[in-house]
């Protein structure tokens, strides 16, 4: 069975800048009328998450970071951080609101094979800052609770790189992937071949940068050779997915190229692991064509679940990157493989 935590005032929620709000919550809005439906059909049910108490913020930030979000919350103007995620009256609730559907999915794992949340994957905010329309960090947040009861890997595919659940998990005994697009002034700049993790996290933080120009192939490449081979050896009970797809070609934000193709062949390596019994959390993360978002969202989640795949399939291309790219890539995951192997993780 899957799940999918939902709640009527989702479709109200964006910590975007005015512009982009629209998008944020249509997608919502298109994969609750359109795709819900489907995805109950094939096995996943609506639940209402409870609205925890803010103390479960303090497991991944700082009191003084929520009390600040508190306070800007309160006067309702101004920016949380440099000019990305707009404070306004009543953010503090919303974003409690946005990342309690992702506790909410940890907590209920265990009956469950997989549980999504579509207002989730806020990767950018970090232990004591806000960033990149992200107010609290949900992903790391439920990385930390499901690692207190079996291993755990956090597996991030949006189109920029996890940076705030870098910061907070950085020194934890959890597996962190991250595969991003990386060049010239690309939001956020961090997320480089040599942040590997630090004492109990040490070898366990990978970060796949991939040239903006990427295509399916390099995406292929790095599940082949990073990704599966380190959950396999990793044997993870619990998948945290930044499952953003904003990495899909046409994106407005990004300039990446991944078909449907990357994302379903990602949902199916997910797969192979929920039917050895791992469970997997799933939350939105970035996408700024709503109407791809929400299909792709669907798509994941049904392939991961598994069963019949009949109602939705990805659709027929494949996109192919220029020679310059694929070499770039050959170094990178050359790279990570050595460093990974002398560790001991692959
Ligand atoms: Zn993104």
């Amino acid at each position: 069975m899957g799940a999918i935590s939902y709640r009527d005032e989702y479709r109200k929620i964006a910590f975007t800048p005015p512009q982009l709000r629209g998008a944020w919550t249509r997608r919502v809005e298109i994969f609750v009328e359109k795709y819900v439906p489907l995805l109950s059909g094939l096995g996943f049910e609506v639940v209402e998450p409870e609205v925890y108490s803010e103390e479960i913020l303090y497991l991944v930030h700082d009191r003084e970071y929520v009390d600040y979000v508190k306070r800007m919350s309160k006067s309702g103007r101004g920016w949380l951080d440099y000019g990305d995620t707009p404070a306004y009256p009543g953010v503090f609730e919303d974003a409690l609101l946005a990342v309690s559907g992702t506790v909410h999915c940890a907590e209920q794992l265990d009956n469950r094979s997989v549980c999504f949340n579509p207002q989730g994957g806020f990767h950018h905010a970090r232990r004591r800052s806000a960033g990149g329309f992200c107010v609290f960090n949900d992903v790391a947040l439920a990385a930390r609770i499901l690692s207190k009861r079996g291993r755990t890997a956090v597996v991030d595919v949006d189109a920029h790189h996890g940076d705030g659940t870098q910061d907070i998990l950085y020194r934890d005994s959890i597996l962190k992937i991250s595969v991003h697009g990386y060049g010239y002034g690309f939001y956020p700049g961090t997320g480089w071949i040599d942040e590997l993790g630090e004492g109990e996290g040490k070898c366990l933080n990978v970060n796949v940068p991939v040239p903006l120009a990427s295509g399916d192939d390099v995406f292929e490449k790095v599940l082949e050779e990073l990704l599966a081979p380190l959950l396999d050896s990793y044997g993870p009970r619990y998948i945290v997915l930044q499952g953003g797809v904003d990495g899909h070609r046409g994106d407005p934000l990004v300039g990446l190229r991944f078909t449907d193709n990357s994302y379903w062949r990602l949902a199916l390596l997910l797969h192979s692991y929920v039917e050895k019994g791992a469970k997997v959390v799933v939350t939105g993360g970035g996408g700024y064509v709503p109407v791809e978002a929400a299909r792709l969202w669907a798509l994941e989640l049904a392939a991961i679940l598994g069963g019949d795949m009949s109602p939705i399939k990805p659709v027929e291309e494949e996109s192919v990157s220029d020679e310059y790219t694929k070499s770039i890539v050959d170094d990178r995951v050359s790279f990570l493989k050595e460093k990974l192997s002398a560790c001991n993780i692959i």
